[in-house]
């Protein structure tokens, strides 16, 4: 057993959403090797509270004051020493926490930007699930991370495929990487008529062939924005120009996705679908320890199946190859335009197929304010009108 003296303290922001329980799951298998330092949650504070029980960390964080009184009056009748933290800073600081070796970015949305940055700069091993702090950051945050000497590790799927194909060296990825090959499942409506998608629900854009998702991603894997985001995600990951990242679906997700060599060798990373193995591999890289997830059986696998994107169907994933084009803070708005348009479709006010309308028309508006985004205020400054311009639209189009 290794010496518990050793153990690897993680902050997990997001605790309560699938990634951070998928994280909780893998360091449970690994007393020796992890300690839970910080957990935090935006509002559901029960099930913080029963993973403060659980897990007893030294620090737990929620966004308001008020939860966080309440928290504390709990853990207090129970009797877990948890010190309560609340609102935004509390998720920089513990990200940024002098004992803390490890942070999991799990929060969904750019409301994840400013801990990653902090992580980041304080040098931190950052184990990046949060792809919109990337695709909003952009430049930005990876100059933090280079800055800060902090270890990016990616735990999108997809991505950390990516990276498992790769050398160690990274000065060879650019000599030897023709393009990377992004696998998307197509999401659950891969072969519906596109004329037919104007009325589906929420429950319906939800419900993920392979995977049980948080609300968000999951109807950004609906209407493939999830895809448009980790291309971009991709572009900054791994220094590629944007026709080096070329999507392709794969209904199956067995592989994860594939490198293409400069001499046509590809190489892919394979593996039943499931989060553990990436949040594994980011927290013990460059070890590889076990993860919970299911081993492959190739022999009752079937066949797998491959497509090229329809972009009748997902008109959404060009606007993330136009926003890499276009000038810096395209990206930024195309996230905060998609979380605005999602947010609308979850709460019933338009239609499903309205989220690519707001998207590209506010896109569109916004065009004669992008440039150059020197600073965080600047990203969130962007940010801001973006939503601005995206609520216009959806208050226009509400049902
Ligand atoms: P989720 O909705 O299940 O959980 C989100 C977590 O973030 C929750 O703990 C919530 O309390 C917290 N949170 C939400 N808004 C917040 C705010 N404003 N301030 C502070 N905390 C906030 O989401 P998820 O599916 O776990 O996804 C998390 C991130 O990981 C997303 O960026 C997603 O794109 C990415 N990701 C998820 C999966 C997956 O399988 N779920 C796979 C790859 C990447
Ligand atoms: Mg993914």
């Amino acid at each position: 057993m290794a010496d518990t003296t050793t153990r690897r303290r993680v902050c997990i922001l997001g605790a309560t959403g699938s990634v951070g329980r998928s994280t909780l799951e893998v360091i449970a298998l690994h007393p020796s090797r992890f300690e839970v330092f910080a957990l935090t949650a935006h509002q559901r504070i029960d099930e913080l509270a029963d993973l403060c029980r659980q897990w007893r960390p030294r620090f737990a964080a929620v966004s308001g004051a008020a939860q966080a009184d309440e928290l504390r009056r709990r853990m207090a009748a129970d009797d877990v020493r948890t010190e309560i933290l609340s609102g935004k800073r509390a998720l920089e600081e513990l990200a940024a926490h002098p004992d803390v070796d490890s942070v999991m970015a799990a929060i969904v949305g750019a409301a994840g930007l400013a801990p990653c940055l902090a992580a980041a700069r304080a040098g931190k091993r950052l184990l990046l699930a949060n792809k919109e702090a990337l695709v909003v950051g952009g430049a930005l945050f990876m100059r933090a991370v280079e800055q800060g000497g902090a270890t990016l590790l990616p735990i999108d799927s997809e991505h950390s495929a990516v990276f498992q194909c790769l050398p160690a060296d990274r000065a060879a990825w650019h000599r030897r990487v023709d393009h990377i090959l992004l696998t998307s499942s197509g999401g659950p409506f891969r072969s519906r008529d596109p004329e037919s998608l104007h009325d589906v629900t929420p429950d319906m854009a939800c419900a993920h062939p392979n995977f049980a998702m948080g609300r968000k991603i999951s109807v950004d894997s609906a209407t493939m924005m999830n895809k448009a985001l980790e291309v971009i995600e991709a572009r900054w990951l791994f220094d590629l120009q944007p026709e080096q990242v070329r999507v392709l679906i794969h209904p199956q997700q067995i592989i994860h996705s594939m490198i293409v060599c400069r001499d046509n060798s590809v190489l892919a990373q394979l593996g039943t679908p499931d989060m553990k193995v990436p949040i594994a591999y980011g927290l013990s890289w460059p070890e590889r320890i076990e993860s919970g997830a299911a081993r492959l059986d190739f022999a009752t696998l079937g066949g797998l199946h491959f497509e090229n994107p329809d972009p009748r169907r997902f008109p959404g994933l060009d606007l993330a190859f136009d926003a890499l084009r276009a000038a810096p803070g395209a990206t930024n708005a195309l996230n905060a335009v998609n979380e605005v348009a999602v947010g609308a479709f979850l709460a019933g006010t338009i239609s499903f197929t309205a989220i690519h309308h707001v998207n590209a028309q506010t896109l569109d508006s916004l065009a004669a304010r992008f440039g150059p985004q020197n600073n965080l205020d600047d990203l969130l400054d962007l940010d801001a009108r973006a939503r601005e311009a995206a609520q216009r639209l959806v208050r226009a189009l509400a049902r």
